[in-house]
Formats: structure tokens, C-alpha cells, sequence
């Protein structure tokens, strides 16, 4: 494709060429030569309709002698470079500019037929064979008392107009070498503007294809093809990214799913080979009860997680009271909240407050945050969990006094997998996939989360939803 193109061009600049080459060398010397012959002939003709009225009727009437018309005459010819006749309308030459006066040869045109002009009023021919070359030829009527008397006849020799239309082809010819200079600076062009930037961006997809994404170039350009280049590479770097994310994304869940598995077959052979005796087994095997847990918890999280990515927007939206929500959600860690002496208190906005949302999904945001706060609380302590409404959006915000997150660690926090260093030694339990299910699933409804946090103080996670139709109205 790459040569190709270019050939392309190659020769639909040679055609071009040649078309032009033709068009001046055949078919504009004809049209010149024929403009020019008309023009002379016009010129010629209105000189000898001047001369037959003039002179030439002067002496038919017998005003004028011979001998005074054809001095006359003679220094026109001379003027217009020309020979002038005068025939009779039998063919017979009454005077000839340019040769001697004698009354005594009677010299007659042979088939002198002044019809064969046909309508034209001039004619290129040999002028009955009196000329052995072609001449241009004008010939007008002498009349006097209505009658022709005989005609005035012009002959130009075609030399003149050869070398005047000579120096006009130069012109043409000059022209046609300048255009395809020109032509030239329009190929270079098209080789710097197209054809270069096509080929480096040809060579980019070409890497591409073979899985080279990390391949960059660069087109200088600020036109459609510049544009194409920028998106190629934009394109090429997302893809990059996204192959980088996923070995990454793989990386985490082997690393995460072999843990929990070494340890799980660690006991399990000690509990076989005897290292571990029989009266500590329920211990042990408790130890692994909760790494199978934490293994189903790993797998559940990455099934929604991978659900929502698939599914993207299809949410089953609905208008329903987060208040109930909050409270069934909040009632839900009862026994956890127990053996902690954590207290959730609720401060909610209204008895009741509808939302437009997929009430699943919100339960999953609210059961993921509440779990945190109190995973990461100390004991008696308590969480908040607040609603308050602003322009038509409730905010809800989930509220514990716990070990906080460092700020250098927040903006990590939504990332799959990622636990903080301090969250590690008291949470073995934690997959680091909750922040990004909750972060995907506020994406998903179009809306916003953000975590203010001081470590060691607490941290508050907030988020916004869109209320119902009906209680916006209300509000
Ligand atoms: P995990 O399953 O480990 O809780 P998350 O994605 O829910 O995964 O949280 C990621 C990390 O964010 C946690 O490991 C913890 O370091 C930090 N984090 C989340 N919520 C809180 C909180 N309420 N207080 C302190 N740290 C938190």
C-alpha cells in the first residue's frame, strides 16, 4: 500500500503532464493559428471594402485613371504587406499591386469564381492556382448603379501569420513548462504533507498490530492527519495501559488467592503428618474456616466487580427510601457492632426520602463502607451515618473515629486490591476490592464519592445520589 500510493500520484502527475503536453502542442497552435487568420482577415477585409468604395469604384466611374489607383494601391500593399487585385467579374486581372502596368496582356484567373468563398469572406487556398502556396485571401464587391464591377482582392502571405503565431506558442510553451514546475512544488508538498506522515503513521499500526503498543511517533501537523496520529497514539497508550492494568489486575489475584492457599495447605498437611497433635486441630482448622472465607469473599468481590464493568450502565433503577436502607444496612452489623461495643448512630434527613437509584447495588456502597468503619474503628467508639439533601441530591455520609487513612495513601484507596500497610497487621480479612466495587458503582449512577480522612482521627466517606422525581417535587 505503502509504494503504491505514491506511484499513484506518481502517475496521475505524468498524465497530467502529457494531458497538458497534448493539449498545447496540438490543440492550441490550431485554435491560435486559426484566431489569428481570422483576425487578419477581418483586418483585411474592412481595407478592401475601403478600396472598392474608394479607388476601385473611382475607376469604374472613370474618375480616376489606372495609373493614379495602382500608385495608390501600391503604397496600401506595401502598408498592409499585402498584394491587392483588381479582377473583373470574368476573371480577367485588371491591376496587380507590386508588377508593372501593361494595358496590352490581357491576363485572365482561370475559373475566377467569386461563389466559392461559400458564406465566408475570406478563404486560405492557392487563389485559383495563381499562388503555388496557400495565401489568405479577402474579396470584396466593387459596385456601382447596384451591378458588381468587379472585386478587390487581398492576398497575405501565411509566413507572417506562422511567425506571429510562432511567438504566441512560445508564450503557451513557456506557460506549460512553468505549470509543471509548479507541479512539482505540489508533489513535494504531497510528499512532505500526506505521503511522509501517512507512512510513519502506516508503520505505527503495522507495530501495533504486532502488539508493539509502547510504539510512539510523532506527525507535526495540526490537520486531519496530525489529528489521526494524536489519536493513534492516544489510542495505542490506552491500550498499552490497559494490558499494563491487567497484567497488574492478574498479578493481585494470584498473589492473593495463593496466600490464603499456601496457608490453607500449610495446616491442612501439619493436621495430616501429625506435626500438628489432634487437641489443636479445632483451632487450626478454624484458622482455615476463615481463610476459605476470605477466599469467597476474594471471589465474590471479583464476580461483581467484573459484573459491573461487563454490564456497565444497566442498572435497575428504581425509587426507593434510603432511609429504610441505611437502617436495614446499619441493622445488619448488630452481632459485629456487639462484640466491638461500636454504636452506628443515624442522623437521617425526613422520616422518609426517595432516591433514584439500583437499591442492590446502594446496599452493596453502604454495607462496603459501614464494614470498613468498623473494621478500621477502635473499640467503643462510634460511627455516624448522616444524610442531608443539597440541590436536589441526597448526600450521605458514612463517619468513624478510627485509625484514618495517611494522605499519601488516599488516592490509592480505590485502586483493586490495594490495602494500606496499616490496615494490613489488623484486617486479614480485607480483599482491597470494596473501595473500588463502591467507586464503580457511584460511577455507574453518575455521582461522586470522596473520603476526607486525618490518620489517627478518622475518616468520613461521602457520596451523592439523585433524589426520586417525587421527592424532589416535595422538596
Ligand atoms: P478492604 O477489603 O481491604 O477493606 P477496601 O477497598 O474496602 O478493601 O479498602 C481499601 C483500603 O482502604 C483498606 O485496606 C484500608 O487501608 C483503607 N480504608 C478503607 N476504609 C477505611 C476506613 N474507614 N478507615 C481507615 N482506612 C480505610
Amino acid at each position: 500500500m505503502k509504494k503504491t500510493l505514491y506511484l499513484k500520484f506518481m502517475l496521475a502527475y505524468f498524465i497530467f503532464g502529457v494531458f497538458c503536453f497534448i493539449a498545447v502542442t496540438v490543440f492550441v497552435p490550431n485554435m491560435t493559428r486559426e484566431r489569428l487568420i481570422k483576425e487578419k482577415a477581418e483586418a483585411l477585409y474592412s481595407e478592401a471594402t475601403l478600396i472598392s468604395n474608394t479607388y476601385a469604384s473611382g475607376l469604374y466611374t472613370s474618375e480616376t485613371d489606372l495609373e493614379t489607383v495602382k500608385t495608390q494601391l501600391d503604397a496600401l500593399a506595401v502598408y498592409l504587406n499585402s498584394t491587392i487585385r483588381i479582377i473583373n467579374p470574368s476573371g480577367r486581372l485588371v491591376l496587380e499591386t507590386q508588377k508593372p502596368l501593361n494595358v496590352e496582356e490581357v491576363v485572365i484567373i482561370d475559373n475566377f469564381d467569386p461563389t466559392a468563398m461559400g458564406g465566408s469572406y475570406y478563404m486560405v487556398n492557392t487563389f485559383f492556382d495563381t499562388y503555388s502556396s496557400n495565401v489568405l485571401t479577402v474579396l470584396a464587391p466593387i459596385t456601382s448603379n447596384y451591378m458588381v464591377k468587379g472585386y478587390v482582392a487581398i492576398h497575405c502571405d501565411l509566413g507572417t501569420i506562422e511567425a506571429s503565431c510562432n511567438g504566441l506558442l512560445r508564450i503557451s510553451y513557456i506557460t506549460l513548462a512553468i505549470i509543471m514546475m509548479l507541479s512539482v512544488i505540489i508533489l513535494i508538498f504531497f510528499t512532505e504533507i500526506v505521503y511522509v506522515p501517512l507512512r510513519k503513521i502506516t508503520f505505527a499500526t503495522e507495530q501495533y498490530a504486532q502488539g508493539n503498543m509502547h510504539y510512539e511517533f510523532q506527525v507535526d501537523s495540526d490537520d486531519e492527519i496530525g489529528y489521526l496520529a494524536a489519536c493513534l497514539n492516544y489510542m495505542a497508550k490506552q491500550i498499552a495501559g490497559t494490558e499494563d492494568d491487567q497484567k497488574k489486575f492478574v498479578a493481585n489475584v494470584s498473589h492473593d488467592f495463593r496466600s490464603p492457599l499456601t496457608s490453607i495447605r500449610g495446616f491442612l498437611e501439619a493436621m495430616l503428618d501429625g506435626t500438628i497433635p489432634p487437641e489443636k486441630h479445632e483451632h487450626y482448622l478454624n484458622i482455615v474456616l476463615n481463610e476459605t472465607e476470605r477466599l469467597t469473599k476474594l471471589t465474590n468481590g471479583l464476580l461483581t466487580l467484573n459484573n459491573l464493568n461487563t454490564k456497565g450502565m444497566m442498572l435497575n433503577r428504581t425509587d426507593f427510601n434510603i432511609n429504610d436502607v441505611i437502617r436495614a444496612t446499619a441493622a445488619s452489623f448488630e452481632a459485629t457492632c456487639r462484640s466491638k461495643t461500636i454504636a452506628i448512630s443515624l442522623v437521617l434527613t425526613g422520616e422518609e426520602m426517595y432516591v433514584n437509584a439500583d437499591l442492590e447495588k446502594i446496599q452493596q456502597v453502604l454495607y462496603n463502607l459501614i464494614d470498613n468503619a468498623i473494621k478500621f474503628s477502635h473499640h467503643d467508639s462510634v460511627i455516624r451515618v448522616e444524610t442531608s439533601l443539597k440541590k436536589n441530591k441526597l448526600f450521605i455520609s458514612v463517619k468513624d473515629t478510627g485509625i484514618g487513612i495517611p494522605k499519601e495513601d488516599q488516592k490509592f484507596i480505590w485502586d483493586r486490591f490495594y490495602k494500606s500497610d496499616s490496615s494490613r497487621g489488623k484486617d486479614k480479612k480485607g480483599t482491597g476490592l470494596g473501595l473500588s466495587i463502591v467507586k464503580e458503582i457511584i460511577n455507574c449512577h453518575n455521582e461522586h464519592i470522596n473520603v476526607v480522612s486525618t490518620e489517627g482521627v478518622g475518616s468520613e466517606f461521602i457520596f451523592s445520589l439523585p433524589l426520586s422525581k417525587k421527592s424532589s417535587e416535595e422538596d
